[in-house]
């Protein structure tokens, strides 16, 4: 069957790059060429299985057996958000573009003919959002394509080979570098750039290696872009932070994999170098935080003295109840890791599925932050990242007989606006920034004013 939904870096790596897979736990991919393995599959009703088909041809598609097997209740299928997290559903395309793909698959059209209609389509889902090339740093006048500098503490940095991940959620706003949309890919296999950079920019103390997910590739792999930068000990940087969602998609990773020891050992070295390290994990919901693999991963992790702080887009279908937040970040508390962020989704792909409105997204995020103790009040949100930096929904209230959203960056192009809120026109179905009106007749938020 079609293969053009993989991401185009994992068939160029050897499989040596990615995880060299384990003695004990055997790990095994599915996309659309052989999810029909799945033993569970055959529950899904044969519509079910077109949607998947049809969905998958537009979108990424790739789950693996740790999350077939321990994460999703099949009993809750199709309603199961483990479920929703990782297998295309029906209604993630509009009724019209579904038709168009679902023909051309009942016809067997070729794969170039199906691909070129899901590339017109994936143009239709607004697939880059917030500019994001619009923040690559220059240095000496070479563009550090691979990295992004929006923040003045901190720099993203997208190792080349860590752009794919061990499954593909669904909501993925990173989804068109797993469907070959290229041109937006953020990846660089240099870090001596990188270095040069940061030791030019003071201001810089926060590294943090995102993607896809850096921890798909080899230790051996992750150490070539690590030890360089502890050997350049670059005063002013003081934390590295490793975006993943390893530990909830592929646990092992910290402790049964042939390398876990030696990426452990490499966690040890980055703390013991004086650097503080901070998992940036990813989960979507408390089921994750549940088996004894995340369990015992969260255990080796810490053992390294680094910090695992968390964060989650609110999504519908998946998290829209309070109650699901609060009992993720308690589990998350009582396994020692920080919440850290609850993002709102962006206006991207699958968004007019997963969407929630701004009223709504704050009445979660109030609803499970009055439900938890002080310990995992640390959360901030629920927070969009736009273009002009990210925005913390801070509520809704009446102003002078006004209905306004209370506002305030917590990240910001410049600095200046962090921490000082602002209002816009309160409105209902608003779900991103782009939809906002400024409150009490005013031209422009105050940050439009002149930067
Ligand atoms: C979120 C984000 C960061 C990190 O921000 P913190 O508030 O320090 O966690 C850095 N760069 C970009 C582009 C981001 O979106
Ligand atoms: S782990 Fe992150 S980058 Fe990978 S598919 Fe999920 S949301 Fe996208």
């Amino acid at each position: 069957m079609q293969t053009f939904f993989e991401s185009p870096l994992s068939s160029v790596l050897s499989r040596d790059y990615l995880n060299p897979k384990s003695d004990g736990k055997h790990y095994q991919s599915f996309t659309l060429r052989n999810f029909r393995e799945i033993p569970q599959i055959s529950r899904l009703s044969s519509e079910q299985i077109e949607a998947i088909e049809v969905v998958g041809s537009v979108f990424p598609f790739k789950t693996n057996n740790y999350v077939v097997d321990e994460l999703i209740d099949w009993d809750n299928v199709p309603n199961d958000p483990v479920f929703i997290l990782n297998f295309p559903q029906k209604e993630m395309l509009a009724p019209d573009q579904y038709e168009i793909i679902a023909d051309l698959l009942r016809e067997k059209a070729g794969k170039d003919e199906i691909d070129q209609a899901a590339m017109k389509i994936r143009w239709e889902l607004n697939p880059h959002p917030a500019r994001q090339e619009s923040n690559i740093p220059v240095h000496k006048g070479s563009k550090l394509k691979g990295s992004q500098h929006k923040y003045r503490e901190t720099i993203l940095f997208f190792p080349s080979q860590g752009q794919t991940c061990h499954a593909y959620c669904t909501f993925c706003f990173r989804w068109p570098q797993f469907v070959g949309m290229n041109d937006i890919k953020f990846a660089m296999r240099e870090t001596r750039l990188l270095i040069n950079y940061i030791q030019d920019h003071p201001e810089i103390t926060d590294l943090i290696f995102t993607g896809g997910d850096p921890m798909v590739m080899s230790t051996k792999l992750f150490a070539t872009y690590i030890n360089p930068i502890l050997k350049a000990k670059i005063k002013h940087l003081k934390t590295i932070r490793i975006g993943t969602k390893a530990l909830s998609y592929c646990p092992y990773r910290f402790f049964s994999d042939n390398d876990s020891e030696e990426l452990l050992d490499l966690f040890n070295k980055i703390t013991r170098s004086g650097l503080h390290l901070s998992i940036m994990a990813h989960f979507n919901h408390p089921r994750e935080m549940e088996t004894d693999a995340v369990k015992d991963a969260i255990g080796r992790i810490k053992e390294t003295r680094a910090e695992i702080r968390t964060q989650s887009p609110l999504l519908k279908h998946i998290n829209d109840q309070p109650e699901v937040w609060a009992k993720m970040w308690q589990a998350q508390v009582e396994l020692g890791c920080i919440p850290y962020y609850m993002f709102i989704a962006r206006d991207t792909g699958t968004h007019q599925y997963f969407g929630v409105d701004l009223e709504e997204a704050w009445n979660v995020f109030r609803g499970a932050y009055q439900k938890v103790s002080g310990l995992a009040r640390t959360v901030r949100g629920p927070s969009m990242s736009a273009y002009p930096g990210k925005i913390q929904v801070l509520g809704v209230a009446e102003v002078c007989g006004e209905k306004v959203f209370v506002l305030q960056f917590l990240q910001g192009k410049n600095p200046d606006w962090v921490g000082k809120p602002f209002f816009a026109q309160y409105d209902k179905n608003a779900k991103w920034l782009n939809e906002l009106q400024p409150a009490f007749n005013e031209d422009c938020f105050f940050f439009e004013k002149n930067h």
